[in-house]
């Protein structure tokens, strides 16, 4: 019998509680990275179609900001039980175009639902401050207010969490949103639009538009649009920050990273191993608070490496939804060309081979496998540039002076993590590393919802960071009223 030749599902942008057809005539195709299979297709979207989600989301704010904090704050918490609820088939979407391993996954879906349980808070969050008596008869209010139409611009490789960190605050403090999700990850995005229409959020108020960098810059330079939070690479993140700053708008880009693990003479190996492998290969090392390169005090580097390599044999690679896979595809063929063009370059530069990724490549989906390098020095490509994919590099060191120093070459400074049962060196590491978010022997010091996501350097550029109170300051503006009431005397 013949094949009968099924249709791939056109996706439609999220505008006024519609579902509406991009006006672009352009489609990508979104992928299964793990079996190739093209499971959606994905407008490019064009410049009006952000006009058309900007007007929408401007008059859909005049409405939304005299809503009632209390209010606002009530349709979060009927998302967050409708997350919950749906967490596993959430879960299954990120995997399925994302490639993630499912349990990794479900951590996600709980990162962002811890995002919404931040914002609904923000009854709490945005009450001012006020002074009764800052002169004679004169006192001192401070109120917070929203700030217009906000536009969230989010990578690949947290779907779920990073939209996450952005229009759950945006919009309980008062705000509309425009949300740009990567076109390599649209799907989880389309649930996430569902269940905000099923809690209540009324229309207009969380629009998204599909698309790359022609939906980019007219969100950037949309007279409407009065912030943009950005999550992705350095350099399009730089351009994202100039081009919003120089149209007069907020803007806070969260960029590229190189996160450095020490792992000095005293550390349990046991326990530093297992997280390194976990922090270096989960997600493929398709995450920004991925390590990418230990310092090994020289005392313990062979102990150190002869387990890591190990347990990096023992890594089982292939589709995230079967069971004990941690190490999933990456995300498309060319991210995998990329990554061997950096493993043939680390051989040629003279760093030492010790897993070769590129024998466990497989052809049914995007992979490739753990690599490891040692002996590498700070001269070379491997360790200057983010190479996001399951790649690892080894510096040999003598002391932890020399391992911060080297950590503090980097142009990066997301993380940095350190093992040790050594409290005056965990002191040491906390006051002269450069990096916003730290671990102390644990692999991925990623902030949980109520603090900031602080990168330094070039992994941020702005001065507000995503999370914690910082995103209720980016989010807000404030009025301070000065008032002063002539006192009759009641004596
Ligand atoms: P990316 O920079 O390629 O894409 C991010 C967004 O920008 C996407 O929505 C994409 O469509 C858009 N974009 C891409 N090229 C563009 C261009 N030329 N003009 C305008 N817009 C453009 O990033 P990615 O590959 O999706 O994600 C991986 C990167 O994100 C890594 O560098 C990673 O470190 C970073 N990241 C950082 C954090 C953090 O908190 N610092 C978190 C997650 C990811």
């Amino acid at each position: 019998m013949a094949e009968v030749a099924v249709e791939v599902r056109k996706l439609k942008n999220y505008i006024n509680g519609e579902w509406v057809e991009s006006r672009t005539t352009q489609y990508e195709d979104v992928y299964n990275p793990a079996t190739k299979e093209v499971i959606a297709r994905v407008p490019l979207s064009t410049r009006e179609d952000v006009e058309y989600a900007a007007k929408v989301a401007q008059e859909a704010f005049d409405k939304w900001k005299i809503v009632p904090v209390q209010k606002r704050a009530r349709i979060l918490f009927n998302y967050q039980q409708l997350l919950t609820q749906h967490k596993e088939e959430l879960a299954r979407l990120i995997t399925l175009e994302n490639g993630k391993s499912f349990s990794e996954a479900l951590g996600e879906v709980g990162r962002g639902i811890e995002n919404v349980e931040f914002a609904a808070g923000a009854p709490t969050l945005m009450m001012g401050d006020s002074l009764s008596t800052i002169a004679t008869d004169v006192e001192v209010s401070n109120y917070r207010y929203p700030i217009g139409v906000i536009g969230g611009i989010a990578p690949f490789n947290f779907p779920m969490m990073v939209p996450c960190w952005m229009f759950p605050m945006a919009i309980a403090v008062g705000n509309s949103f425009i949300l740009k999700p990567s076109e390599k990850t649209p799907l989880l995005t389309e649930k996430l639009a569902e269940l905000l229409q099923e809690a209540g959020l009324p229309n207009g108020v969380f629009n998204m538009v599909y698309g790359a960098h022609d939906v980019v810059n007219g969100i950037l330079d949309h007279p409407d649009i009065k912030a943009i939070s950005f999550v992705g690479s350095k350099p399009v993140g730089e351009y994202v920050y100039k081009r919003g700053s120089e149209n007069l708008k907020r803007v806070q880009a969260l960029t590229g990273a190189k996160n450095h693990i020490i792992v000095l003479n005293d550390a349990d190996l046991e326990e530093a191993t297992t997280n390194i492998i976990n922090s270096a290969f989960g997600s493929a090392g398709e995450r920004c608070m991925a390590c990418s390169v230990v310092t090994v005090e020289e005392g313990i580097a062979d102990q150190f490496i002869s387990r890591l390599v190990e347990k990096t044999k023992n890594i089982q690679m292939g589709n995230g939804l079967d069971d004990g896979v941690l190490l999933g595809p990456v995300i498309r063929e060319e991210n995998k060309k990329r990554t061997i063009r950096y493993i043939e370059k680390g051989i040629e530069e003279g760093a030492s081979m010790i897993v070769d990724g590129r024998e466990r490549q497989s052809e049914e989906g995007f992979f490739i496998g753990p690599t490891i390098f040692d002996h590498v020095t700070t001269e070379m490509t491997i360790w200057k540039d983010e190479i996001f994919a399951p790649v690892l590099s080894i510096i040999r060191v003598e002391n932890l002076k020399e391992a911060i120093k080297v950590a503090n070459k980097s142009e990066f400074a997301n993380g940095s993590c350190i093992f040790t049962t050594n409290a005056s060196a965990i002191r040491y590491f906390r006051e002269n590393i450069d990096a916003g978010m730290l671990g102390i022997n644990l692999g991925v010091p990623a902030p949980m919802a109520f603090f900031p996501f602080s990168g330094w350097k070039s992994s941020f550029y702005g001065t507000l960071h995503a999370n914690g109170k910082d995103s209720v300051d980016f989010y807000t503006h404030k009025k301070v009223v000065t008032a002063r009431y002539k006192a009759p005397s009641f004596e």
